[in-house]
């Protein structure tokens, strides 16, 4: 069976050409090719003869399909993406003059069940293939290239979309080192985002082999009871120890670690929440993003008043925590973080 070009980090690809006998030196030309000049087309330029012919044989460089397309009022776009065996996951474009940020996700489902979330509610189906994470990048900026010709610039890379990356972390890992090459797309260490709701066995990994890349925890709540309601698995990985983890990674001079705070109306909101956050967060090298709950079909939680989210970060402007209120971009196709879900 033919092997994705897309699954192959630069190492990977380098090796295959050596132990085949081929010039390794053309593992670069591909490269730039195919993820500098994003061509779809096999690659002809300064390329061996037997190495064409070793392509042909041995790699294809199929990519996902865009199913649908759905572009909000406010220019996000939300893709469903159609893989190989027919499952579909969603990737979102989000706006920001004229650039663009990508949400992808990194499985079809998620096992974590977290109950504020729509992906959460589908199971996990199954992990995606480096070459599907990557894919949904690609495939997302020729569509800009074509509908939106001068825009395809898409500078930071979010996996804030179906899955829990860390549940998937081979692939993960691979798609960053791919996304990182400097052969490549060549995108910064500091423009990939990787968020994650505590899932320990990845964090243990996570210093040795994503180092630089930004890290985003979904925190929620900072009492363990809330969580554990809101995120499950919180029970068998409590709170405390993932922050001892995320507190061991080791940032360089302009990083910080993001906590995400999901706001939900009168269940995690009040003065006290907000407090006991700033508490734990302080003397971080932190950002706090708070989201203010994404309502979805059949949900039993409510979105706070536009003043409660107000009230929550002036408490946390207290412990000088910068704080973003996140907008939710894309609310009117459903594109927002957390309203994923293709199980129907
Ligand atoms: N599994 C990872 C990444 C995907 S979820 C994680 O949980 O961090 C990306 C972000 O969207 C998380 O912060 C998640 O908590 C948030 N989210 C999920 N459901 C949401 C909803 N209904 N409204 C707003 N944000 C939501
Ligand atoms: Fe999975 Fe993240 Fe949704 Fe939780 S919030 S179910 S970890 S995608």
């Amino acid at each position: 069976m033919k092997k994705s070009f897309y699954g192959l980090n630069f190492a990977d690809l380098e090796n295959l050409l050596i132990e085949n006998k081929l010039n390794p030196t053309a593992a670069a030309l591909l490269y730039t090719w195919h993820y500098k000049k994003k061509q779809t087309s096999q690659c002809l330029d300064n390329v061996s003869k037997k190495t064409i012919k070793f392509l042909e044989e041995n790699i294809h460089f199929d990519l996902p399909v865009i199913d649908t397309v759905s572009e909000a009022e406010d220019s996000t776009v939300k893709f469903l993406v159609k893989l190989n065996d027919g499952k579909k996951v969603e990737s979102v474009l989000i706006p920001f003059h004229n650039k663009y940020s990508i949400c992808i996700s990194s499985q079809v489902g998620c096992a974590m069940n977290c109950s504020f979330c729509f992906t959460g509610t589908q199971g996990l189906k199954r992990n995606l293939l480096t070459e599907e994470i990557v894919g949904q990048f690609l495939v997302a900026w020729h569509w800009l290239a074509k509908n939106r010709p001068g825009q395809e610039r898409i500078l930071n890379i979010v996996f804030m979309g179906q899955g829990e990356p860390l549940h998937n972390f081979d692939h993960v890992k691979k798609a960053c080192e791919i996304f990182l090459s400097s052969h490549g797309t060549s995108v910064g260490h500091q423009k990939i985002t990787i968020s994650t709701s505590g899932y320990i066995p990845g964090l243990k990994r996570w210093k040795d082999e994503i180092p630089g890349v930004n890290l985003a925890l979904s925190l929620h709540s900072p009492f363990e009871e809330k969580r554990n309601e809101l995120i499950p698995i919180n029970k068998k990985y409590p709170l405390a120890e993932v922050l001892e983890y995320l507190d061991a990674i080791p940032l360089k001079k302009k990083q910080f670690v993001t906590y995400e705070y999901l706001l939900i109306a009168g269940f995690n909101d009040s003065d006290i929440d907000a407090h006991k956050t700033g508490e734990l967060i302080q003397g971080k090298k932190a950002y706090i993003n708070l989201i203010p709950f994404n309502p979805f079909p059949g949900t039993k939680y409510k979105r706070p008043s536009y003043e409660q989210v107000g009230r929550f970060k002036e408490i946390l402007d207290t412990y000088k925590i910068p704080t973003i209120i996140r907008g939710t971009k894309g609310d009117d196709v459903l594109a927002a973080c957390g309203q994923l879900n293709t199980a129907t």
